[in-house]
């Protein structure tokens, strides 16, 4: 059986990220420029890379700068889903997700 259990403790911490950040910013991540987004993306990236680059001790800081860019990535992966049906008249595929993940 294959060991999913830290990719549940990890939604968790992205759902309460996700949480503290609602309030202050809403849903503006819905519309603002892919850009932004993006630009917003590797900032967060940056950060992590930095942070783990000067540390060696397991960190708590490094951790949750991970779940950041994780949820900007959630974020832009809704994004693009959206984007890709509002190009397509039929709407997505049932299977959409076919093939998505598979190796390359
Ligand atoms: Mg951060």
């Amino acid at each position: 059986m294959m060991d999913t259990d830290f990719i549940d403790e990890f939604k968790g911490m992205m759902e309460l990220k996700y949480a503290e950040h609602h309030p202050k910013k809403g849903d503006s991540w819905k519309d603002c420029s892919m850009g932004f987004l993006w630009d917003k993306f590797l900032e967060e990236a940056r950060e992590v890379c930095e942070r783990a680059a000067s540390q060696y001790e397991p960190d708590k800081d490094t951790m949750s700068e991970l779940v950041d860019v994780a949820l900007v990535a959630a974020m832009l992966w809704a994004r693009e889903k959206k984007n890709l049906i509002d190009r397509l008249d039929e709407g997505l595929p049932q299977n959409f997700t076919d093939g998505l993940y598979a190796k390359r």
